[in-house]
């Protein structure tokens, strides 16, 4: 019996629904789930409150590095000015340097009672969690991604124009996928499930089979 944690990591572009499938998965099996983003997202909300900028690796390394995890359930981290903040700190290696250790700990340790863990991000089964159990790579359409988008902004009562959240992820995804360290890739051996046409509960049957299995191989 093999009694490392089960480790699945999720990677793939803003929008692809990989978020909602690692909480959905993390319930179904008994996992942590660790939003990676949200350590991004916090590192760029201490910067911008500090009326820094984002781009210079001194000080956004020195926010990564003082990180108070209790911040990551701040629902403010999920503003668009911090969500683009976020792309730029996580071009710098400095900073992704400081976040690896708190993420690898996070998955070789999951908060108890969990048996394992579910990370979500960009470079989590390229990067953070090569030996993952499941690797998966979430992707769709950069236009089914704005319109997903649209919907959430909207029934939040955020005014939102399709063509300027469009723009937003084509540069995002440009920025995530084009950088040096660790963009924004599938792993060789990660599974890729296209949802563009799917609904969450197809997106979730298809990953629980993967999950199962490794499940049985002995994980
Ligand atoms: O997934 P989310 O939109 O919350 O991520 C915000 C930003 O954080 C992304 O655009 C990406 O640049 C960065 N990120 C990353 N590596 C991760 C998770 C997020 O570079 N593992």
């Amino acid at each position: 019996m093999n009694r490392r944690p089960l480790v699945i990591a999720i990677d793939g572009p803003a929008g692809s629904g990989k978020g909602t499938l690692a909480a959905a998965l993390a319930r179904r099996f008994g996992l942590a789930h660790l939003d990676t983003g949200r350590l991004y997202r916090a590192t760029a909300a201490i910067v911008l409150r500090g009326g820094g900028n984002p781009a210079d690796a001194e000080v956004a390394a020195a926010a990564a590095r003082r990180l108070d995890f209790a911040l990551l359930a701040d629902p403010g981290l999920r503003d668009e000015a911090v969500g683009n903040a976020a792309s730029v700190v996580a071009g710098i290696p400095e900073v992704r340097a400081a976040l690896l250790a708190f993420q690898r700990e996070f998955a070789a340790h999951p908060p108890k009672p969990a048996r394992g863990a579910v990370l979500d991000g960009r470079d989590i089964g390229t990067v953070v969690c090569p030996d993952a159990a499941v690797k998966l790579y979430v992707t769709a359409s950069a236009a089914e991604r704005a319109r997903r988008r649209v919907k959430e902004l909207r029934e939040s009562g955020a005014p939102a124009i399709y063509e300027a959240v469009l723009q937003d992820i084509e540069e995002r995804d440009a920025r995530d996928s084009l950088r040096r360290v660790a963009p924004l890739a599938a792993a060789p051996d990660a599974i890729e499930i296209d949802t563009t046409r799917l609904d969450p509960d197809a997106v979730l049957e298809q990953a629980s089979k993967l999950v199962t299995r490794a499940l049985a191989a002995g994980h």
